[in-house]
């Protein structure tokens, strides 16, 4: 599996900062930042650094990166005030709705959100 710096990948770029994006959140593994399409009054998305093509790619190897994913976007949360909830979402291949392919996590609050979503 190659975990490098994609070519051609819009989310390689942009958390190599070679499109401009304001960051809600970094660190050596993740990035974060807004959506440039949002659903919802917050959406934010997170993704690792090194390029992963899909949630539906990574083994036990990516699970603690993973955790950290998830663990970013709840304290996103709670900076971005979303105490009434919120929703995480990881759109995984073609069924799954996931239309760029480097891992990402949507977090989205703000509004109330319905189930299921389509
Ligand atoms: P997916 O459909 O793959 O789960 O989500 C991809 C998301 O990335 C979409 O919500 C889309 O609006 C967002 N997106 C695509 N290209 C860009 C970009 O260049 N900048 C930002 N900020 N968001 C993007
Ligand atoms: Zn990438």
């Amino acid at each position: 599996m190659y975990t490098g710096h994609a070519m051609d990948c819009v989310f390689c770029k942009i958390a190599a900062g070679e499109i401009p994006t304001t960051a809600v959140y970094q660190d050596r593994q993740i990035y974060a930042f807004a959506d440039i399409h949002p659903k919802a009054p917050v959406h934010i998305l997170v993704i690792p650094r090194e390029h992963i093509s899909s949630l539906a790619e990574t083994g036990a190897e990516k699970r603690a990166l993973l955790g950290h994913l998830l663990g970013v976007a709840a304290e996103i949360a709670r900076q971005k005030g979303l105490a009434k909830g919120y929703r995480v979402v990881i759109n995984s291949g073609e069924e799954g709705g996931q239309t760029v392919d480097h891992l990402h996590l949507h977090l989205m609050g703000g509004r109330q959100m319905t189930w299921p979503p389509g």
